[in-house]
């Protein structure tokens, strides 16, 4: 077989294998959402008992996304109060990874609304942090996945092979929230916005000694 032939052939099997991925997901799709219900109440319930947080009765509205990349397991849209679960990236997965990875992405997408709905509740908009250029969005993210990672109870090792922002996130939030709680670590970031100077590790580090010192001066 020519080389041609074979890259010809190669990209005829990721095409069938991708249309397999994406069948699949789409014949799932129905039964994750309703996977994704059953599970919401408790999933809120264990993190207001874990993190004496209180979602005051609220709720996010629930779907089932089809993301056409196995990249994304959930994702959580702040204009929209909706988490949404990526059916085809659940949908290849045995029943009992299947089970904990979607507890897991529950409770990292619950945070982002906790977030949202803490800067809401605060009078503030959906929009917590300045988005105003690459880096500041990046900062702004970084810090939301850090909440969102404590509350999903991600692991050292686990966020280590994460994406820059969940790792470093995860370093600035976590010590914060061990010391002083979730809610009050996540109402002063909805409330002091960060001003940062655009070099990151000192940002991050300025940032987070600028919280420690609030809210040790209000213990
Ligand atoms: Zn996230």
């Amino acid at each position: 077989m020519g080389g041609r032939n074979l890259l010809l052939s190669l990209a005829a099997g990721a095409g069938l294998a991708w249309s397999v991925y994406l069948g699949n997901g789409l014949l799932y799709r129905k039964e994750l959402l309703q996977e994704v219900q059953r599970k919401m109440p408790a999933v809120m319930q264990n993190l207001e008992e874990d993190f004496a947080i209180d979602f005051e009765g609220e709720k996010p509205k629930e779907g089932a996304m089809f993301f056409p990349f196995p990249l994304l397991l959930g994702m959580y849209s702040f204009q929209d109060n909706a988490i949404e679960i990526d059916a085809p990236a659940f949908a290849w997965k045995d029943q009992s990874e299947r089970e904990e990875k979607l507890e897991s992405t529950l409770r990292h997408e619950t945070g982002h609304f906790y977030h949202d709905l803490r800067s809401e509740k605060l009078g503030r908009k959906s929009d917590t942090c300045a988005y105003e250029s690459e880096y500041t969005t990046r900062f702004c993210n970084l810090l939301s996945e850090g909440i969102s990672g404590y509350l999903q109870k991600v692991t050292e090792a686990e966020v280590n092979k994460k994406f820059l922002n969940h790792r470093e996130g995860y370093y600035l939030i976590k010590p914060l929230m061990d010391e002083f709680g979730v809610q009050p670590v996540v109402d002063y970031i909805v409330t002091h916005p960060p001003e940062v100077i655009g070099n990151l590790r000192d940002d991050v580090l300025n940032y987070q000694r600028e919280i420690q010192d609030a809210l040790r001066e209000r213990k």
